[in-house]
């Protein structure tokens, strides 16, 4: 996979992450066609067939709706998760296209869980997210949390995105997912794998310096 940051496969973008191949690949776009008794090829409204130059497999779209693959367009689970939390991830992953509400809801419950393998309280995301900021978490991600309730509100007032018409509010919880499983899982472990791999005199002097 290129190094490429996740793209979510779009009707008509000329390149995305290919829900089939995972590849970040080029795009190329037609119309649905029919014969319909017998007569000569008709045009299908409002369907239209992506094909990816990587693996030469098809994606198609009713309107702006991934019908086919099973929609695949969030970015992959960080590694680190706990499995029960990647469990209920790909389950949201699978349902975006389909349910971008539905998904949300699940990809809360990620959030609320992950709170919780943190050592935080998993019952209000946004007091865990807060302690977690105080932890040392990017504060940016509040923001993030912030501009996703807002995009979630019920009340749908003209010009502001309805979340159930709309995948993206739901891609960016699995977003927001993986940059908190960076941050306080991937990242801690790292270092403590390159601080172990010290030789045992430097250690020594860094827990004198510390003490
Ligand atoms: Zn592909």
């Amino acid at each position: 996979m290129s190094q490429q940051p996740f793209t979510p496969p779009q009707r008509g973008k000329s390149a995305f992450h290919c829900p089939h191949c995972g590849a970040y690949s080029n795009q190329l776009w037609g119309i649905a066609h029919a014969a319909r008794g017998g007569g000569g090829l008709v045009r299908i409204d409002g369907i239209n067939i992506g094909w990816c130059t990587h693996c030469h497999n098809d994606t198609i779209w009713v309107d702006d709706g991934l019908v086919y693959p099973e929609a695949r367009q969030a970015p992959p689970p960080n590694e680190d998760l706990p499995e029960e939390i990647k469990t209920d991830y790909e389950e949201a992953a699978s349902i975006i296209g389909k349910s971008p509400r539905g998904a949300a809801a699940l990809l809360r419950l990620c959030i609320q869980k992950l709170c919780k393998h943190l050592g935080e309280s998993g019952k209000n995301i946004n007091n865990d997210i807060a302690s977690l900021v105080k932890k040392g978490l990017n504060p940016t991600i509040q923001k993030s949390l912030d501009i996703v309730r807002v995009i979630g509100n019920e009340a749908v007032h003209p010009g502001i995105i309805d979340l159930k018409d709309n995948p993206e509010s739901a891609i960016i919880l699995c977003r927001l997912i993986n940059i908190i499983a960076e941050a306080m899982i991937t990242q801690p472990k790292m270092i403590e794998g390159l601080y172990s791999s010290l030789p045992e005199d430097k250690k020594e002097q860094i827990e004198k310096r510390d003490n």
